[in-house]
């Protein structure tokens, strides 16, 4: 690895990340960038040495955690329009809601809670607030951090597409845990869209499933970002359809349990795409 100095950048394809992003078939990839170059194992990850005895051993190079950080981001299922999203990017200058400055104050708080704790702890988050505020924008930001500076298993999954998933999967005879499995045991998930769609009697099972074996598990962590409040609209357009309250899209016990295991972040203002 070079070294760097104070100001200056070595590498302007990735600004001396040593790696560099992009959206590879619907998902953001990282790889490693071509100034990556470790002269202490050639690039191999591997350093053969001998112990005291002369007998040779391989030893695992530091550069193989940098390795194994670009491997586990490449498998959080990251959608790959938010290839250039992270917290330095959310926007929250006036006129802006002054609750999106205070939605991206709780995700840098909850970062650096998360990493103090080494990773015992057991709240996350749940973004609510109306379509376009960024919500997703801040608990992917928050996943990428986790894993690439921290080394954090994490995972994103939308729920909404997860649910067409598993009814594709009936057809095919594959069972619904196939699908469930991957995420329910990850560190830190991101359920993005809860409460999206019509929310059947089969949809809130599945949920429901999801959920308390998240919440049974103390060590994981759940970010969760939805369209739905926790409390009614106080100046709801009369002349609009009724708005569900989240507890009112998913029953009160799985409701429960999701205000257990994560802090509420509302967000509210006008949609960004809109401005
Ligand atoms: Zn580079
Ligand atoms: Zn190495």
């Amino acid at each position: 690895m070079k070294s760097k100095t104070a100001n200056s950048v070595n590498c302007n394809t990735c600004r001396d990340h040593q790696y560099v992003v992009s959206n590879q078939k619907g998902k953001v990839r990282a790889e490693a960038c071509k100034c990556f170059a470790c002269e202490s194992c050639q690039g191999t990850g591997r350093i053969l040495e001998e112990d005291a005895n002369g007998i040779s051993r391989i030893r695992e190079c530091q550069c193989a955690d940098f390795n194994k950080r670009l491997k586990l981001f490449n498998q959080a299922g990251i959608p790959g329009k938010f290839v250039h999203e992270g917290l330095d990017n959310y926007e929250v200058t006036p006129p802006r809601h002054r609750s999106l400055k205070d939605a991206l104050t709780r995700s840098r708080t909850f970062i650096k809670e998360f990493v103090q704790m080494k990773g015992q702890y057991s709240q996350g988050l749940i973004f609510m607030g109306e379509p376009g505020l960024g919500k997703t924008h801040l608990a992917v930001s928050i996943i990428k951090e986790l894993i690439l500076k921290h080394g954090v298993e994490c995972k994103f999954v939308d729920f909404f597409e997860l649910l067409r998933d598993i009814r594709h999967g009936y057809g095919e005879d594959i069972s619904e845990g196939e699908f469930i499995n991957p995420y329910v045991g990850v560190k830190v998930l991101v359920v993005d869209e809860l409460a999206k769609g019509r929310n059947t009697d089969w949809e809130i099972t599945i949920l429901d499933h999801f959920i308390s074996t998240r919440y049974n598990d103390d060590d994981k962590v759940t970010l969760v970002t939805t369209n739905f409040n926790d409390k009614p609209a106080i100046d709801d357009n009369k002349k609009s359809a009724p708005s569900y309250t989240l507890e009112e899209k998913i029953g009160p016990r799985i409701f429960s349990r999701l205000m257990e295991m994560c802090k509420k972040v509302h967000l509210q203002g006008k949609d960004f795409r809109q401005v």
